[in-house]
C-alpha cells in the first residue's frame, strides 16, 4: 500500500493568523485531506524575541473556527531543542555548518560574502550553512513549476548569534521527524527552499514536495503583514473559506454563499475526492 500523504501547517506564534497564513492553512489542509492523507500542526515557537503572548492560543482558536482539524498531537518546537542540537552537531562535524564571527554590519559591508568561509574566526557568533551545489539544484514547485535557486548572501544562519536555532534548520528537522511528504506554504519562503533541500540532503532526509501559494496583497500591492486586516478573512470563518477557495481559482456555487466553515470544508473535500484539482496547476 502506498504511504499516505502527510501535510502540515507550521505557524510561528508571533501574532494571529493573517490572510496569507489562513490561505496556507486551508491550502495545505485541502492538499493533504483531498488526497486522503494526514495534516499535522506544528507551532514554530523557537524565535523567542518574535513570540507574542497568547498568539498560539489565538491561532488554535482560529483553526478550530475554520473547521481545520489536525491529526495527532501538536508539535511544539520549543520542547524539542535536543533534536535540533543533534542535527546541528551533525552538520558541524561534517563541515556543512561553519562558524561565522561577522557582525550584521560587517556582512552588509562585504555584500553578504562571508569572509569566515575562507578564514575561520577567532570566536564564532553564529553557525552558517556552507554554500554547496545541492542548494542550487533545480526542483519543481507544484504551483509555480520549475525552480532554479540562486545563492543566498549571506549564507543562512543555522544557529543564530542569539544562540537560537534558526527556522530554516528546525523546520527541515521536523519535516523529516514528522515524515512530511508535502509542504504547502506562502511564496515568501520560496527563496529558502533550495537551502532547505540542501539541508535535507546533508541530514539524509527525503525531500517533500513543495507548493508555494501566491501572497495575498492589499489594494496597493503590499504584502499583508500579520497586523494588517484582510478582505474576506477578517470576517467570519465561512467568508474566509470563500475568499481562499476563490484565491485558489475555484468557482463557488451561488447556493452555498454565506455557508459556514464546516460546510465549505466538507464541500471542498468532497469535490477533491471526486477528482477536482486543488488549484489550476494541481
Ligand atoms: N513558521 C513559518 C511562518 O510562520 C512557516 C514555516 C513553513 O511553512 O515552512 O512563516
Amino acid at each position: 500500500m502506498p504511504s499516505p500523504v502527510r501535510g502540515r501547517f507550521a505557524p510561528t506564534p508571533s501574532g494571529p493568523l493573517h490572510a496569507g497564513s489562513v490561505l496556507a492553512a486551508i491550502g495545505s489542509y485541502l492538499s493533504a485531506k483531498g488526497a486522503g492523507g494526514l495534516w499535522y500542526l506544528r507551532m514554530e515557537d523557537l524565535d523567542r524575541p518574535r513570540l507574542q503572548p497568547g498568539a498560539a492560543s489565538t491561532i488554535l482558536a482560529q483553526l478550530e473556527a475554520l473547521a481545520l482539524e489536525w491529526d495527532g498531537a501538536i508539535l511544539w518546537q520549543s520542547q524539542h531543542l535536543e533534536r535540533y542540537g543533534a542535527a546541528l552537531n551533525q552538520l558541524m562535524a561534517t563541515g556543512i555548518a561553519y562558524p561565522c564571527g561577522c557582525s550584521r554590519a560587517a556582512l552588509q559591508q562585504s555584500a553578504g560574502n562571508c569572509p569566515c568561509l575562507e578564514r575561520p574566526p577567532a570566536k564564532a557568533r553564529a553557525w552558517r550553512l556552507r554554500p554547496g551545489p545541492r542548494a542550487m539544484e533545480a526542483w519543481e514547485d507544484r504551483w509555480r513549476g520549475p525552480q532554479h535557486p540562486t545563492v543566498q548572501h549571506p549564507p543562512p544562519a543555522l544557529l543564530r548569534a542569539d544562540q537560537i536555532i534558526a527556522y530554516v534548520l528546525a523546520s527541515v528537522v521536523d519535516d523529516g521527524f514528522q515524515r512530511v511528504t508535502e509542504v504547502v506554504r506562502g511564496e515568501d519562503l520560496l527563496p529558502l527552499t533550495g537551502v532547505q533541500r540542501q539541508l535535507q540532503a546533508a541530514l539524509d532526509l527525503p525531500h517533500p514536495g513543495y507548493a508555494h501559494l501566491p501572497l495575498i496583497r492589499d489594494d496597493r500591492g503590499r504584502k499583508l503583514s500579520k497586523s494588517a486586516g484582510a478582505p474576506g478573512v477578517a470576517g467570519s470563518p465561512g467568508r474566509a473559506w470563500e475568499f481562499c477557495l476563490r484565491y485558489l481559482g475555484w468557482d463557488l456555487p451561488a447556493d452555498l454563499m454565506g455557508a459556514d466553515a464546516t460546510t465549505w470544508r466538507n464541500w471542498a473535500i468532497q469535490r477533491l475526492h471526486c477528482g477536482a484539482p486543488l488549484w489550476p496547476q494541481g
